[in-house]
């Protein structure tokens, strides 16, 4: 199976991921992920990420387009994927026609900008493997620690309230066009998200199981 999870940031994507890919046993490709880790390594792409990331700006096209390219030619990817946080823009969506890539489904989890502004206050990340958690609605199992990798749970720079607000604006713009995009190509699905993971799972599943 090919998807992409489209959503406002904050709206559970990356959590539904990680679900989705130990269901159907394929990789999740997160460009967040990606560009975070670059970020640490100090690469140069990460170089050239940073000041966008830091205010909620999306990194340029083509250094997504490179990012996502070269990850998807790796073997992992050869029976499918999980395309979470990429595309975000029309260029990025053609950009995956271009690369002959037609996927089964493009899912959005649909959240209200009131209830994600609440979402993000709360959320964590493990430092090292970058598992998601929420200090309300997916607490660990140990307070401040990682369930998968023991790793320390911090909050994300740009998950301070003024980038959330400027990123959900980033959403609306850039992002959110691409419902359209892949509802044209009769490939959206829609998905209400709910206040409990769990309820929002099984919603994503069953809507998977009937494609
Ligand atoms: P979110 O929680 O907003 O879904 P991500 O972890 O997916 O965040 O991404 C974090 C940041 O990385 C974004 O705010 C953006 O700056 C950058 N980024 C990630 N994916 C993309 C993309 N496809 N295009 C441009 N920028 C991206
Ligand atoms: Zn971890």
């Amino acid at each position: 199976m090919k998807l992409i999870l489209l959503g406002a940031p904050g709206a559970g994507k990356g959590t539904q991921a990680e679900i989705i890919s130990e269901t159907y046993k394929i990789p999740t490709v997160s460009t967040g992920n990606i560009i975070r880790a670059a970020l640490e390594n100090g690469t140069e792409m990460g170089l050239k990420a940073k000041a966008y990331t830091e205010k909620g700006e999306l990194v340029p096209d083509d250094v997504v387009i490179g990012i996502i390219k070269e990850r998807l030619s790796e073997d992992d990817c050869k029976n499918g994927f999980i395309l979470d946080g990429f595309p975000r823009t029309i260029p990025q969506a053609k950009a995956l026609d271009d690369m002959n890539i037609s996927v089964d489904a493009a899912l959005s989890i649909e959240v209200a900008d009131s209830e994600i502004v609440k979402r993000m206050s709360g959320r964590r990340v493990c430092e090292k493997c970058g598992a998601s958690y929420h200090t309300e609605f997916k607490k660990p199992l140990k307070e401040g620690v990682c369930n998968s990798c023991g790793g320390r749970l911090v909050i994300r720079k740009d998950d301070e309230p003024e980038t959330v607000l400027n990123r959900l604006k980033v959403f609306h713009e850039q992002t959110e066009p691409l419902k359209d995009f892949y509802k044209a190509k009769e490939k959206l699905l829609l998905v209400e998200g709910q206040d409990d993971v769990k309820d929002t799972t099984a919603l994503v599943l069953k809507a998977l199981s009937e494609l």
